[in-house]
């Protein structure tokens, strides 16, 4: 694979979406090295890549620990088992899959520092995905309120594999309006200014229903 080439065009699709949609916030890349091992993920941070996201935790340290590189950040994508949760929280600079009021209970008490999460939402309403359901969400923030190691950046959602582009456009179209909904109630420690929606196959949907992180995977790492 030419993983010089791959994200030179990943950064230049992004660049040309965020000018052609005139977009107030810059669109952060997550390189998801989830299948590559340290010595390629060390090829893209020596690329330039700043933002890496693994989805699970034991994959997540390993690169932690080894690939070095000025000004990193590090994102836990997938979902969190609670008895990981004290191996790896203080490590995460963005955590995109909280979905249950247990797991934010679990990292209020072993997190030393407030932890940046996402609010994983399941807007297409597929049995098999995590995350709240909208009308859960109300109620959820009452409680998430009283954890002040819980900060809520944004929403996180995907998109069903096979559902169309109109149909992956709704989706994220609905999770900006109510990520802005959150926002707007203005709670102590939770902004919802971030969204992060996109993978490889939709992220350009994502950016222009105004994902503020995309996760891109695949597309750096093909052929
Ligand atoms: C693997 C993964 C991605 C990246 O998906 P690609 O299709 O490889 O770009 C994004 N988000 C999550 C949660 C993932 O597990």
């Amino acid at each position: 694979m030419n993983l010089a080439k791959n994200k030179q065009e990943i950064m230049k699709q992004v660049a040309v979406l965020v000018s052609d949609e005139q977009k107030a916030q810059p669109v952060e890349v997550i390189a998801v090295t989830k299948y590559v091992d340290v010595a390629t993920t060390q090829v893209l941070v020596n690329l330039g890549v700043q933002h890496l996201g693994e989805n699970r935790v034991d994959k997540f340290l390993e690169k932690y620990h080894q690939v070095k590189g000025k000004s990193l950040t590090w994102h836990l994508i997938g979902s969190l088992q609670r008895r990981k949760v004290k191996d790896v929280i203080d490590y995460v600079d963005y955590f995109h899959a909280l979905d249950s009021l247990k797991l934010a209970q679990e990292i209020q008490k072993r997190a030393t520092k407030p932890v940046k999460c996402f609010l994983q939402v399941n807007i297409s309403r597929e049995a098999s995905k995590h995350g709240f359901y909208v009308e859960e969400l109300d109620g959820l923030l009452e409680e998430l309120a009283k954890l002040d190691k819980i900060i809520l950046v944004g929403l996180m959602t995907m998109t069903p594999f096979e559902a169309s582009d109109d149909e992956k456009q709704a989706i994220f179209h609905q999770a900006r309006l109510i990520n802005e909904n959150l926002a707007k109630k203005k709670i102590t420690q939770m902004p919802f200014e971030h969204l992060s929606m996109g993978m490889s196959g939709d992220f350009a949907l994502a950016i222009k229903e105004g994902a503020t992180f995309v996760r891109i995977g695949q597309s750096f790492f093909k052929e």
